[in-house]
């Protein structure tokens, strides 16, 4: 790879052993950075475990779509909804809430889906470069498929559909029928009556996937310290050092915070403004009477199924609640309910592997990636729905930015200052 540019650091600290923070440490190791990885837990313990594995820049479309907002008083009434906002009194959330809903407007939401479209557009390649470079995990390659009880509701995927290719998304998918779609995806019931076929789309298991990604860059010569939670960021002899909860230190040239859904909290000493939010989802795994070819989108009920091993992960629900509030019960019975109609031979009381995750979703629907206010600190994260298929792509662009000082074009739109 290209070298660094003048002044470029040596060492880099990135904080949080997500998808996001070790493919950043990744492709800056490309560049002969040195790279210190600390997470507060273990590697990949955050959102990046348990999610539904989708590499997909088919469906990575932002959140703050304008329907979300008729969905969303829908969920105040309803706590079983796909959408779940409990009656809060946390200011926080509140301007969350407010300034996502002013997002929510036709033109905010074409302009974070052409912002996210470059993401999107070089996500697989990314992910290629990755496992050609070392990182040992299968990345699987197949269409996703979305059923559907109703023909109307597959018509708005279409035209969604539609307008991400407008937007510049390279997409290729095709109408199905109700036959056809049963046909192509043998747990569909009988309840579906129609389906939309998005092709060129990727999954893998994301825990694995992250865990090989953190073996690479240990055996490329950096390290990955767990256990250690940072509390102060302290900015010394034109470098940084940071503390962790224990009273260790760790000192380097340049850091760079991907704390997931944490990262709200804490970046805004730095300048970073954008509301930020944990969306939490649920996931768990299920056996299945019959193979899966590849994964299963429920876009009425909002919920993803991605086979693994002898059955499949299925993962669901956005609730907005505090980050580190208990898992729900009535979460997951809100996933079984609403997928149960549409599957056959799937039993859903077979769980196993019961998981709740924080999205990190910012308010206008872009992600927070590059330069804070503190020169030398920077951010990666808020990717929202969408961190697995657009952490890759993220880390590669940010090392570069990092390395050699110049800014990709694709970063522009995702200043985390803006
Ligand atoms: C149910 C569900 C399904 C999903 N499905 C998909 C999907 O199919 N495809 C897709 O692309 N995305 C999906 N996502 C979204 C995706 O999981 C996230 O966007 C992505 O994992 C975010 O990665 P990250 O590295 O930014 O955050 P994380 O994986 O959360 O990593 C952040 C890390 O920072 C650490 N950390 C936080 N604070 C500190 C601190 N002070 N000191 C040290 N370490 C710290 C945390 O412990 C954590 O390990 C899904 C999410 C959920 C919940």
């Amino acid at each position: 790879m290209s070298g660094k540019g003048a002044g470029a650091p040596r060492t880099v600290i990135v904080v949080g052993a997500g998808i996001v923070g070790l493919s950043t440490a990744w492709f800056l190791q490309k560049y002969g950075v040195g790279v210190t990885v600390v997470e507060r837990d273990t590697v990949a313990s955050g959102s990046s475990w348990g999610n539904a594995g989708w590499i997909s820049p088919g469906l990575a479309i932002p959140l703050n779509e304008p329907g979300v907002l008729g969905n969303g008083i829908r969920a105040m009434l309803d706590p079983l909804a796909p959408l779940s906002v409990s009656p809060t009194t946390d200011t926080g959330l509140l301007h969350f809430l407010a300034s996502f809903a002013l997002n929510s407007r036709q033109s905010a939401w074409e302009r974070a889906l052409r912002g996210n479209v470059p993401l999107s557009s070089a996500c697989l390649d990314a992910f290629q470069e990755l496992t050609e470079g070392g990182v040992s995990a299968k990345v699987e390659s197949s269409p996703i498929t979305a059923l559907f009880t109703a023909e109307k509701h597959a018509a708005r995927l279409l035209m969604e559909l539609d307008t991400a290719r407008e937007a510049g998304l390279p997409l290729t998918y095709a109408a199905l029928e109700g036959d056809a779609a049963r046909a192509g995806v043998p747990l569909a019931s009988q309840a579906v009556r129609a389906g939309v076929r998005i092709d060129g789309q990727s999954h893998v298991n994301p825990g694995l996937f992250t865990h090989a990604l953190a073996d690479a860059v240990r055996e490329r010569g950096g390290s990955v310290v767990e256990k250690f939670r940072v509390t102060g960021v302290e900015a010394r002899d034109g470098g940084f050092r940071l503390r962790s909860s224990h009273g260790e230190t760790e000192s380097a040239d340049a850091v760079v915070a991907a704390t997931g859904a944490w990262l709200g909290r804490q970046a805004r000493p730095w300048g970073v403004n954008v509301p930020l939010r944990a969306g939490r989802g649920y996931s768990f795994m299920v056996p299945t009477e019959r193979p899966v070819p590849g994964p299963v989108y429920l876009p009425e009920v909002r919920v993803a199924c991605t086979p693994h091993g002898e059955g499949v992960r299925v993962a669901g629900t956005m609730e907005f609640r505090d980050i580190d509030a208990p898992p729900r019960g009535e979460r997951i019975r809100a996933i079984t309910d609403s997928a149960s109609p549409y599957l056959d031979g799937v039993d859903l009381n077979r769980r196993t592997d019961e998981w709740v995750g924080s999205r990190p979703v910012t308010s206008d629907g872009l992600p927070l990636v590059g330069a804070t206010r503190i020169p030398g600190l920077y951010v990666a994260g808020g990717h929202g729905m969408w961190g697995l298929t657009h952490g890759p792509i993220t880390g590669r662009l940010l090392a570069r930015a990092v390395a050699t000082g110049s800014l990709p074009p694709a970063l522009r739109p995702m200043d985390p200052t803006r």
